[in-house]
């Protein structure tokens, strides 16, 4: 797209630069591709020396993409000399190996050779030669410096205007001290090392909960390793902020429906059969412990109850009627509770153990002395038939 970054509001760079000469140019699309290569990189004076097709061209004016001021511009000569006559040092741009005692430059080095002549006013070309044949050795000796480029050898012949570009952009890239127009935008500043050492022990904290820094006398390694990838991508204080959350979120799960959480839905499992025969599914003492240890089980879903509370929040009969997971009750802690229905619902292991099964019956005894009704849902059940499952609860809580 010709007018890609292109700001019309900008003003063209009028400063003095060399002038380019182009040798009986076969193409008005080499012309016109030249001058758009001339206007990108701050050039503006156009010499052609007896173009081979008729001036001025539209395939000229096609390619040049809106540089038709220096097109409008170019002057006409007859010969290469007379189109020199007034510069006082030029420099001829050739693939070939002339054989000519002069100086061979690369296009940067002829930039720096120009940049303190047109600084002192003088007027200095760049020759540019024909499609096919390149320039006479005549036109050649004229020149004050040979310029060319490297290049594969076997391939060495560029366009035309391919050419005029790579020289065009070493020069501008002198001139504008190789700046570039725009750099990523700095949208947050850099994050001070006290927000960073703030996150690496938040990071540390939670894998510490895992366990992760093991073993112990690889610990120290681990953490600077850890550190280090941070530190590296120099983050900014928004960067912080998001992996900070990030941590979080995967350390604590959202809050809402079962996500997230350490154990898998079979550790899971025997999390509640270690509670059930060691605590029987109730922690002593205050209400303290008990609500940590639901808040433990709603992280650490089973696969039936995650199961089974998915279900639950999406079925529209159910929808409303206050169900809540793993929710303390007195010193006991309920899979399914709704306290406006007053209804427990308890998702049943299979082969529960004997202190198990007894914790269970103490339970419900409790529950039962409260007015609380009990409906319990076998893992099988829930696994096997969902629907059916959903009819019972839905049954249940007298509905339809
Ligand atoms: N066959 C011609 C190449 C013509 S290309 C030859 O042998 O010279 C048209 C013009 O582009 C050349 O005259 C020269 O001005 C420029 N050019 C092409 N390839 C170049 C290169 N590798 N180094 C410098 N200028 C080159």
């Amino acid at each position: 797209m010709p007018g890609a970054g292109t700001d019309k509001t900008k003003l063209w760079r009028a400063e003095p630069a060399p002038v380019v000469v182009l040798v009986e140019p076969q193409l008005g699309e080499n012309i016109g591709a030249a001058a758009r290569a001339m206007a990108n990189f701050g050039l503006s004076r156009l010499r052609l020396v007896k173009p081979r097709q008729r001036w001025p061209n539209d395939k000229a004016r096609m390619m040049a993409a809106g540089a038709d001021r220096i097109l409008d511009d170019a002057v006409l000569f007859d010969s290469l000399t007379g189109a020199l006559a007034d510069c006082s040092f030029a420099l001829a741009t050739t693939a070939r190996a002339h054989d000519q005692a002069k100086r061979v430059v690369g296009a940067a080095e002829a930039a720096r050779d120009i940049a303190p002549r047109i600084e002192a006013g003088e007027t200095v070309a760049i020759v540019f030669g024909r499609e096919r044949n390149g320039l006479e050795n005549d036109e050649v000796a004229l020149a004050d410096r040979i310029v060319t480029l490297p290049v594969n050898p076997a391939f060495a012949s560029l366009n035309l205007a391919q050419a005029v570009v790579i020289v065009a952009y070493e020069w501008f890239k002198l001139k504008s001290g190789d700046q570039l127009p725009f750099s990523m935008p700095q949208k947050s500043p850099s994050a001070p090392k006290q927000q960073l050492l703030a996150f690496f022990a938040s990071l540390e904290r939670e894998l510490e909960q895992v366990e992760f820094f093991r073993p112990p006398d690889k610990r120290e390694t681990m953490q600077i390793n850890l550190r280090n990838i941070f530190t590296r991508m120099q983050p900014t204080q928004q960067d912080i902020q998001t992996l900070h959350g990030v941590i979080m979120a995967i350390a604590q799960g959202r809050k809402g429906p079962a996500r997230g959480g350490v154990l898998d839905g079979e550790e899971a499992e025997m999390l509640r059969a270690l509670l059930a025969e060691h605590g029987g599914g109730r922690v002593p003492n205050e209400r303290g412990p008990v609500r940590g240890l639901a808040r433990l089980l709603r992280r650490n879903p089973t696969d039936a109850e995650r199961a089974l509370w998915q279900a639950l929040t999406n079925d529209r009969r159910l929808a409303g009627r206050g169900f809540k997971r793993q929710t303390p009750i007195g010193q006991h802690i309920c899979d399914f509770v709704s306290f406006p229905l007053r209804l427990v619902i308890e998702v049943v292991p299979p082969d529960e153990s004997a202190p198990a099964a007894k914790a269970r019956a103490d339970k419900y005894a409790w529950l039962k002395e409260r007015n609380y009704r009990i409906l319990e849902l076998p893992t099988r059940a829930i696994e096997t038939g969902m629907a059916e499952t959903l009819e019972r609860i839905v049954g249940a809580t007298g509905g339809d």
